[in-house]
């Protein structure tokens, strides 16, 4: 049976938060404050692989991706990746690359799609932006994941007057690596100060692209990204949530690590499905749950516009 929201959009993709912990504190992410789910809180590796069972058995997703937090820092990752090994999925994960070289051998055997995340190719400017020493090491995981033949993409999202003035370095330093890079919109997830200090526009980057380079739109079959090439080759795209929001094509659901299926980012309704995880598990009530719920997923980010997003980006994880 496929899932359908009210918007009869149908939900094919599963984003899985697997912790709230992170080995990186950017600015931009962290909210003061915040306080993080108690260990007894978090879905278990048997509990996270069930109900991705349960998505796939009863809703055909074919997709998932892990995040975070920090993916990487879960431990079980590996154990949840293998159970997933019969089903056909495409899985993948969104990291900050910290730990990718050492996970690069066992995400290239299991043919998990990595997108790494990576705002700066400065080793001090990485520093004030995380809090981070490990630039070097980030860089040597994309070329090892690389060189293992991992499906790969860099996904930056640009901060004015943080990040905006490396837009051609990094978009070289994906090029050639042979790597597509996906600039993403900040999204207001923090205060409306910082969001409005840091905030760029997709039309903006693209002016600032379009000062030295050509731009050639692919019409690529992407339900959130617009890609374009440059003259060289080297493709870019765009994810902007905020200035052209594409929330009539979502397909995705997320849950987070303490097991809240969520409907959207933006939205400030979460829905608890622990409950039929403990103390015993209850599948065909989850199933009537999960379509019933789904029914409620807000048509989108234009409708929520004014509102700030109640969740922090850490506990969903983008
Ligand atoms: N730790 C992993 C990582 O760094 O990719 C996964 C979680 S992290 C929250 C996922 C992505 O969200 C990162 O690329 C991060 O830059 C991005 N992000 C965080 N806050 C954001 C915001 N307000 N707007 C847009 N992207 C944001």
């Amino acid at each position: 049976m496929d899932l359908y929201d009210g918007y009869n959009r149908k939900v094919s993709y599963l984003r899985v938060s697997l912790t709230d912990r992170c080995n990186l504190q950017c600015f931009y992410c962290r909210r003061d404050n915040l306080v993080l789910y108690e260990r007894e809180e978090i879905l278990t590796i048997e509990e996270i692989k069930f109900l991705i069972s349960v998505f796939y058995r009863n809703f055909g997703i074919n997709k998932v991706r892990f995040t975070g937090g920090e993916p990487l820092i879960r431990r079980g990752i590996e154990s949840l990746i293998e159970g997933l090994r019969d089903f056909n999925l495409s899985v993948n994960i969104t990291t900050n690359g910290i730990l990718l070289k050492e996970f690069a051998r066992f995400l290239s055997e299991n043919n998990i799609g990595v997108n790494v995340s990576l705002d700066t190719l400065i080793p001090e400017k990485f520093k004030k932006i995380s809090g981070g020493y490990d630039l070097d090491r980030i860089i040597e995981g994309i070329d090892t994941a690389l060189h293992l033949g991992i499906k790969l993409k860099i996904n930056t999202v640009l901060l004015r007057s943080v990040n905006d003035d490396e837009i051609f370095d990094l978009i070289d330093f994906a090029f050639s690596r042979g790597v597509e890079i996906r600039f993403i919109e900040f999204m207001p997830f923090v205060n409306e100060f910082i969001w409005r200090k840091y905030f760029i526009s997709e039309d903006e980057i693209r002016d600032k692209i379009e000062q030295r380079h050509k731009l050639y739109e692919i019409g690529e079959d992407s339900s959130i990204a617009r890609y374009y090439t440059l003259e060289n080759g080297a493709k870019i795209g765009f994810i902007s949530t905020v200035s052209k929001p594409f929330c009539h094509n979502c397909s995705r659901v997320r849950i987070t690590s303490d097991g809240h299926l969520v409907l959207c980012m933006f939205d400030k309704f979460s829905y608890p499905l622990k409950q039929f995880l403990r103390p015993k598990i209850k599948e065909n009530e989850l199933v009537e749950y999960i379509c019933s719920v789904v029914k409620l997923k807000p048509k989108g980010y234009i409708e929520l516009r004014e509102k700030q997003a109640s969740f922090p980006m850490i506990k969903l994880g983008g």
